[in-house]
């Protein structure tokens, strides 16, 4: 068996299938061995667990994941890394390979197609370019999953995990603590990488919540109204939430009766000030 994770096996494999890495695709593989094993532990906490993976590489978050979880879907953009694939993953008779884009990917289809009855985790080292994206269409879909294990840049992470009303937090921010709770795992070094990026990674895992306890009337209006506020974070509520559907009266109102300091920052309201703004309004 072959060891992914050795920068020597992964040269030969590569150069092999003459494959060249590509900058655009954020491919940076993972040459630490211990990181792959950690990650798929935290993803496969019992032995019903189906893994979503994005962006196998050349498989060797895939095939940890695939000792430890009952079947692993792997979605790969990058239609020359399909033959290393069946080669390195070869041995796994779980592991179902697609070629796609996982921003375009029906998640529902390949749930009900192969993981029906199974308790659904997304295990990932994600492409960097597309983080957010990615967690955001995860998040918004609805769909049977429980917990999202993933690897990003450790700002992003840092981001992530801020909490609402505190000065790191970002659009991004509300939106996952709105659907999940975020919990730093461990930390990544660049080194790890190869070829390696200009910063380190961290790996987070997100627990779903279960029942919708943060209600709104619109999604969609309120995630848009939460990021028109933090585009325009150093302006004040008043000034940041003016929008042509909200009007100056309209939002000082709102502000007055719910005791809300009109000169305050999007970023130092808490989630659930965010939302009662918000359902006032609309
Ligand atoms: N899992 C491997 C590892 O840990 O070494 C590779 C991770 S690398 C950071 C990101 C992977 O995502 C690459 O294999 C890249 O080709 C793939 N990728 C990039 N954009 C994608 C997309 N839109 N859909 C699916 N996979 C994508």
């Amino acid at each position: 068996m072959q060891n992914l994770s050795d920068i020597n096996q992964i040269k030969k494999i590569l150069s092999k299938h003459g494959f060249s890495l590509s900058k655009s695709l954020g491919q940076n593989f993972i040459i630490d061995d211990s990181v792959c094993p950690r990650m798929a532990e935290e993803a496969v906490f019992n032995d019903n667990i189906g893994v979503i993976e994005i962006g196998p590489g050349i498989g060797v978050l895939t095939v940890e994941l695939a000792k430890r979880a009952k079947k692993v879907v792997t979605i790969e953009l990058d239609e020359r890394l399909l033959p290393i694939l069946n080669e390195t993953l070869e041995d796994y008779d779980n592991i179902v390979l697609i070629h796609g884009d996982v921003l375009k990917i029906n998640f529902q289809k390949i749930i009900e197609e192969n993981l029906k009855g199974m308790q659904i985790v997304v295990c990932a080292n994600l492409p960097y370019y597309i983080t957010s994206p990615i967690i955001m269409k995860l998040l918004e879909k609805k769909l049977p999953i429980e917990t999202i294990v993933v690897m990003v840049q450790a700002e992003a992470a840092d981001r992530l995990c801020a909490n609402v009303g505190t000065r790191k937090a970002g659009a991004v921010t509300v939106a996952v603590n709105f659907y999940a709770t975020v919990k730093e795992l461990f930390f990544v070094s660049k080194e790890a990488f190869m070829p390696s990026p200009k910063v380190d990674s961290k790996v987070i895992r997100l627990l779903i919540k279960k029942d919708p306890i943060n209600i709104v009337k619109n999604e969609k209006d309120f995630f848009s109204m939460i990021k028109m506020g933090f585009s325009k974070r150093r302006k004040t509520i008043l000034n940041s939430l003016i929008s042509d559907k909200i009007s100056k009266e309209k939002l000082e109102a709102t502000l007055d009766e719910l005791k809300i300091s009109k000169t305050s920052r999007i970023e130092q309201l808490s989630m659930n000030e965010l939302i009662t703004i918000f359902n006032k309004l609309y």
